[in-house]
C-alpha cells in the first residue's frame, strides 16, 4: 500500500512550491501513485483503466516488465556521461529507428521532448533551405518553447509575448468543421489547396517547410481525407519547402494500419518529429531525416546534454523491441476497430455525440449540444470526464472548444477494456444535462 503524503499535503506543498503553470486535469485532482500495463492506482488503491496512456506517452503498457528489466540493469551500470563520448545505447536505437522509416530517413537526432523534437527540425528546415517561412496547420499543437509554441494554432496556448516569426498557418481538413461549408469529396480538398494561398499571400514564394501531424493530437483528432496531405505536400515542395510529420502522437504502430500516422496518407516525408509514445514514458523526443538534411546540424555547434542519454536510449530500444515482439501495432489495429465501431454504435443513441473519428487506439468523440448548429459541448465533455474518473476511468479532453472526448490508451488494452470505456461512456453521457 502507498505510504507517502497525502493527497490534501501534496495539494498543499504544489500550491506552495510548485509554479502555477503546471497545469493538472479534474476539478479535485486525481493522484496516481501506481501504474501497471493499462491501468493506474490512485493513493487510496482505486484501479483506473488509463484511457489516454499519460496522454499519448505510454505506448506499451505502464512499467512494462521487458522494458524496466533493461533500463534497470543500464540505470546500474551507467546513468549518463553526455553524448561526447562514445555509448552503445544512442548508436543501437538511431539504427533500430532508421529499420522503421521510410527509405532514406536514416539519421536521428534525440532529444528530450517533442518540443526540443520540433525545434531541430526547424532548425534543419531553415539551415538547408535558406528560407525562414514555416507553414503549420490550424488547430495543430507542436510543443511549449517558443518557435512550437509560434507553429501551435490554438489561441489559448499561446502565450501574448512570445515572438512567432516567419510561422504561418494553414487550414486542417478537419470536415466536420469545414471552414467553407462543403462536403468531402465533392469540395475538391479546398482546405488542402489554400496552402497555395497562403505561400503566394504572405510569404516571399519560397518557404523552408510545412510541418503537421498526420491526425492532430491536442487538436480533438482531427482525421483529415486521404488525399489531403498529398495536396499539400506537393504544393510545399513546389515552393522549395521540406515536408515534415511530427508523429509525436500518432507514431509507433497507434493508427493500427501502419507503424507511421502518415502512412495512411500516401506521402513520403523528408523528416519525422517524435516523442511520448517513443519511450513508453520516459523523457525522450528525436527528429529524423535524410542523410543531406542531417548534415545542417553541423553548421554550428549543437549540443543537448541529455539527448541521446544512455537510459532513454535504452528504454527507446526496448520500447521498438516491444512493439515489434509483442504485435502491438496489430492489437491497436483489432481492439481500436472493435472500439471504433462500438463508438459508432453509442453515437446512434447518445445525442451528444457529433462525430467519432480517428483511427486505430487514436480515436475522438466531438461532443455538440445540438447536431445541426454543432454548438461545443466544451462543459458536457468536462463533466463527462469528471464523471469517467469516478466510475474508474481515465480519458482526455481536445479541440479548440475542449469539446471532444480522446482516447489513446496504452496500445495493450484489450476488447473488454474497450467494451469497459463504451459502457462507462454510455452511463455517464445519459447522466449529463446538455446545457
Ligand atoms: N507535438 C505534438 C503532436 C504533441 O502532442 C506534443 C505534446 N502534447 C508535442 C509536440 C510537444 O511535446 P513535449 O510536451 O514533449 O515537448
Amino acid at each position: 500500500p502507498y505510504e507517502g503524503p497525502t493527497r490534501d499535503e501534496v495539494i498543499a506543498l504544489r500550491h506552495q512550491y510548485v509554479s502555477p503553470g503546471v497545469l493538472t486535469y479534474y476539478q479535485d485532482p486525481l493522484m496516481i501513485v501506481e501504474g501497471n500495463m493499462q491501468y493506474l492506482w490512485d493513493e487510496k488503491g482505486k484501479r483506473y483503466l488509463d484511457g489516454f496512456a499519460g496522454i499519448v506517452t505510454v505506448s506499451v503498457g505502464h512499467c512494462h516488465p521487458t522494458i524496466i528489466e533493461k533500463v534497470q540493469a543500464q540505470t546500474g551500470r551507467l546513468q549518463h556521461t553526455t553524448t561526447i563520448y562514445l555509448h552503445p545505447a544512442i548508436a543501437q536505437f538511431a539504427e533500430k529507428l532508421a529499420s522503421k522509416m521510410p527509405e532514406g530517413l536514416t539519421r536521428s537526432y534525440f532529444t528530450n521532448s517533442g518540443s526540443e523534437a520540433n525545434e531541430v527540425a526547424i532548425l534543419s528546415a531553415r539551415e538547408y533551405t535558406g528560407n525562414e517561412p514555416v507553414i503549420a496547420l490550424r488547430n495543430g499543437y507542436h510543443g511549449g518553447t517558443s518557435i512550437p509554441m509560434g507553429l501551435t494554432a490554438h489561441g489559448n496556448w499561446k502565450f501574448k509575448s512570445n515572438p512567432q516569426l516567419n510561422v504561418l498557418h494553414t487550414n486542417p481538413g478537419y470536415c466536420y468543421r469545414c471552414p467553407y461549408d462543403l462536403e468531402y469529396p465533392s469540395c475538391d480538398l479546398k482546405c488542402a489547396y489554400d496552402v497555395k494561398n497562403v505561400i503566394q499571400y504572405q510569404s516571399p514564394g519560397e518557404i523552408a517547410c510545412f510541418i503537421g501531424e498526420p491526425i492532430q493530437g491536442v487538436g480533438g483528432t482531427v482525421t483529415p481525407p486521404k488525399d489531403f496531405f498529398k495536396v499539400v505536400y506537393e504544393i510545399v515542395r513546389q515552393h522549395g519547402g521540406l515536408c515534415f510529420a511530427d508523429e509525436v502522437q500518432g507514431g509507433f504502430g497507434r493508427t493500427g494500419h501502419h507503424y507511421w500516422s502518415h502512412q495512411n496518407y500516401d506521402v513520403v516525408p523528408d523528416g519525422i518529429s517524435m516523442a511520448k509514445g517513443i519511450g513508453n514514458g520516459i523523457p525522450l523526443g528525436g527528429f529524423t531525416t535524410s542523410e543531406p538534411i542531417s548534415e545542417v546540424m553541423k553548421n554550428r555547434i549543437h549540443f543537448n546534454t541529455f539527448g541521446g542519454n544512455p537510459i532513454s536510449m535504452t528504454q527507446g530500444l526496448a520500447t521498438l523491441e516491444v512493439i515489434d515482439e509483442q504485435n502491438i501495432q496489430q492489437n491497436a489495429l483489432e481492439v481500436g476497430s472493435h472500439l471504433k465501431n462500438r463508438l459508432l454504435e453509442l453515437q446512434e443513441k447518445q445525442p451528444l455525440i457529433g462525430e467519432v473519428r480517428g483511427l486505430g487506439l487514436m480515436l475522438g468523440v466531438e461532443l455538440v449540444r445540438d447536431r445541426k448548429t454543432k454548438e461545443p459541448a466544451n462543459t458536457e465533455a468536462a463533466a463527462v470526464m469528471e464523471e469517467c474518473k469516478n466510475r474508474g476511468l481515465i480519458v482526455g479532453k481536445g479541440g479548440l472548444f475542449g469539446n471532444t472526448l480522446r482516447i489513446k490508451p496504452p496500445m495493450c488494452i484489450t476488447k473488454e477494456d474497450a467494451d469497459f470505456m463504451v459502457e462507462c461512456l454510455d452511463e455517464v453521457l445519459n447522466t449529463i444535462q446538455i446545457k
